[in-house]
């Protein structure tokens, strides 16, 4: 017979797609768990089984009342409780942040059993910067929302690394190219599954190529930081677009421009209709 687990709150990892990634360690916790809260009691069943675990489950969500996430609370001095989400790791994008606060609030144990998150999954075989990132979660669905943060996040020198779903993908790297200009991204696709894979190329050339072929699947962007070099002054940018406007219109001047000098398609844009 196993020892019972000290009491606490355990945030579990589980697989983003591909079973085999349960550790061992995650499949013992789950088994010898008094509880398992999960976002999704019938995802998690089927994980449940894998590991071979009977252990009964509780739905949980931040948006649970809370008068629930204080009948958790209070059972975490004596049972030990597992939380889970549907795939990856608990509070990255997913449900757990209120509880985790308020389980330490409360003084209780929280201990962590690490294991997989889609966004360090991506950012580790995407080939881009690893040293710095800053992890943006998703982007709002609508148009001003998500410029507006793409714009806040614009000069930060770190590697993005953003969550998307398939049909979103284009408009969200158009959105980015648009709003940081020519930068090196990676596209993971459907990582751990079948059909993983992970595109490389400029915000401009993934847009274009995502546009052209919506995929299907769960989705990482992530994005390279800001070039090294100080941004084109305005007499660089007028130069360019002068040239430029000389054989296009000035939407298509301000996107040739500002994919070759590396500057915001807005600015370029704006400067542009001055000069057309
Ligand atoms: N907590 C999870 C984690 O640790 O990765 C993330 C949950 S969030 C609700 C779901 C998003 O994660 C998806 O829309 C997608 O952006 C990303 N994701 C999850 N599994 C993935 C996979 N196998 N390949 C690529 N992206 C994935």
């Amino acid at each position: 017979m196993d020892e019972p687990l000290p009491p606490g709150l355990y945030v579990v990892a589980t697989p983003i797609g591909n079973l085999g990634d349960l550790s061992p360690r995650a499949a013992d916790i789950l088994r010898r768990a008094d509880r398992v809260l999960a976002e999704d009691k019938r995802v998690s069943a089927k994980l449940l089984k894998h590991a071979g675990a009977a252990t009964p489950m509780t739905a949980y969500h931040d948006h649970s009342s809370e008068a629930e996430r204080d009948a958790v609370v209070a059972r975490l001095g004596s049972a030990a409780i597992a939380l889970v989400s549907d795939a990856g790791t608990p509070l990255i994008s997913d449900p757990g942040f209120k509880l985790v606060r308020a389980a330490r609030a409360a003084g209780h144990a929280v201990f962590t059993v690490p294991g997989p998150c889609a966004a360090i999954a991506a950012l580790a075989i995407s080939g881009l910067a690893t040293d710095r990132f800053l992890f943006v979660g998703f982007l709002p669905p609508k148009a001003k929302a998500r410029a507006d943060a793409i714009a806040e996040v614009a000069a930060v020198r770190a590697t993005l690394v953003l969550y998307e779903s398939g049909p979103r993908l284009a408009e969200s790297l158009a959105a980015l190219a648009e709003g940081l200009g020519h930068r090196e991204a990676a596209v993971a696709r459907e990582l751990t599954k079948l059909h993983e894979e992970c595109v490389a190329g400029t915000l401009g050339e993934l847009a274009a190529r995502y546009a052209a072929a919506p995929p299907r699947g769960e989705i990482v962007i992530v994005v390279g930081p800001p070039p090294e070099q100080s941004e084109a002054s305005d007499a660089e940018l007028d130069a360019a677009l002068d040239e430029a406007l000389a054989r296009l219109s000035p939407s298509r001047a301000a996107a040739e421009v500002a994919e070759r000098l590396g500057v915001a398609r807005k600015r370029a844009y704006a400067r542009a209709l001055q000069r057309a």
